[in-house]
């Protein structure tokens, strides 16, 4: 697609309204989205947006009156895509304003709402949708499912970086009733469709193979085989090691591999999805760099998503893949997510130097030895040992891991 822009050079500062129009996977969810974006970015998201076999539907120049005011990527308040709800959980209060950069903490853990529901009083929440996440030749099943929370008293609220139980159906094999098992919570506090009071998870389906048979994990298969409409008992939210920073200047590095993306995607629409951006009035200004682990591109979740943000915002956002049975490593190996943190290292440590820059690890506990092997050696290849800045930067509350 051409887009029109009139008299225009590399260097105009003009910003234009993009509406971009996006599919699921399997063409099931549509979404519009509204980016401001100055004029040397455009060509950039057209060319993404092809990519992604979305479509622009419009492009118009933004009145000079506001580009003055509107900054990268940000969308133009006339034109929100929904409703926004207000913030349903009060911020905590940001850090004291400093002449050097600062340590930047996350929300006071009073602030943080826990255990408003209780395995024995779960709130019991409706379906609203259940979608494939991955593409045709994925491995395995993985599936985003949003739940309605609307009549809880007290309501269900719950932060980005927080999880949720789910206690599914039926009984276990001495009869009694199941234990939940939680899941990262894949939605910001607004949900994703901003009214305030949904909840999504990103759920892999548990198989494996024993003596033959092929094993169906009991609450994962329960997820993702649940139709919109069904009832489902919800406990929580718990957790407060994944919290996101309220600075708008801190940096982050995530680091994901599988449905380790669930608390990636609720920072990342935060920052940088627009209905998100218009409602929750936080504007980042750091930088956020997101490592994404998978098998095969079908399996990368959220990936159009995330390519977007990065086309609308690249001086905020930067989104690095290691697919491992596609891509080789530098000794012609499989490229993990270990491999791609070794390749960048340099720029990894230079912003874990500062110390606005948090740390978020999140997926399968089997990626912890690798990540801890790649900063070992990247840290002894600037002098460091990691044995000691690990701890450290723990300590300070600045690297953050959840796997299971
Ligand atoms: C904080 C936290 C966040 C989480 N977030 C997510 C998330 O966002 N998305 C997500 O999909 N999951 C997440 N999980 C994992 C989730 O809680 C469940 O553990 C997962 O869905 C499996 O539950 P299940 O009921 O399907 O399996 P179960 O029926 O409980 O089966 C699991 C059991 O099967 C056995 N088992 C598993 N694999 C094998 C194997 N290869 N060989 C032999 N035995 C095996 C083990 O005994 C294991 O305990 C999270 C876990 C935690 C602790």
């Amino acid at each position: 697609m051409r887009v029109a822009t009139g008299r225009a050079s590399l260097s105009d500062g003009r910003m234009f309204s993009v509406v971009v129009e996006g599919y699921g996977i399997g063409r099931q969810r549509q979404a519009q989205r509204t980016f401001n974006l100055p004029f040397n970015q455009l060509q950039g998201m057209v060319q993404m947006v092809a990519r992604q076999g979305w479509r622009i539907l419009s492009v118009t120049p933004v009145e000079s009156a506001e580009n003055s005011n509107t900054p990268p990527g940000s969308v133009p308040a006339a034109a929100p895509a929904t409703q926004p709800a207000s913030e349903p959980v009060p911020a905590a209060p940001s850090a004291p304003p400093a002449a050097k950069p600062a340590v930047t903490h996350a929300p006071s853990h009073a602030a943080v709402p826990v255990n408003t529901y209780k395995p024995k009083d779960p709130f019991v929440g409706t379906v609203i949708e259940n979608y494939s996440l991955v593409g045709e030749g994925a491995i395995g099943r993985v599936n985003h499912i949003t739940f309605d929370l609307a009549g809880g008293e007290p309501q269900l609220q719950y932060l980005e970086g927080q999880s949720i139980g789910i206690i599914p159906e039926g009984t276990d094999a001495n009869g009694k009733p199941h234990k939940l098992r939680l899941y990262s919570i894949a939605s910001t506090r607004h949900g994703d469709n901003m009214a305030g009071h949904t909840v999504s998870l990103c759920v892999r389906q548990l198989q494996y193979e024993k003596d033959g048979e092929t094993i169906n994990g009991v609450c994962s298969t329960y997820l993702c085989d649940i139709e919109p409409g069904a009832k489902v008992k919800i406990t929580g939210p718990v957790g407060k090691e994944m919290l996101l920073p309220d600075d708008e200047d801190a940096n982050v590095i995530m680091l994901a591999t599988g449905t380790g993306i669930a608390p990636m995607r609720t920072y990342l629409r935060r920052m940088f999805e627009p209905t998100e951006r218009e409602t929750n009035g936080w504007h980042f200004r750091g930088k956020a760099w997101l490592f994404m682990g998978a098998p095969k591109t079908p399996n990368l979740l959220y990936d159009a998503d995330f390519e977007l943000y990065q086309s609308a915002f690249p001086d905020n956002f930067r989104y690095t893949k290691a697919i491992s049975r596609e891509q080789e490593n530098a000794r012609g190996g499989r490229m993990y997510i270990q491999d791609r943190v070794l390749e960048h290292a340099d720029e990894i440590f230079a912003m874990i130097e500062n110390p606005k820059t948090h740390v978020y690890m999140c997926g399968l506990k089997g990626m912890e030895p690798g990540i801890d092997e790649a900063m070992s050696a990247a840290a002894a290849a600037k002098g460091l040992d990691w044995a000691e800045l690990r701890p450290a930067l723990k300590k300070a509350e600045r690297w953050h891991v959840e796997t299971y």
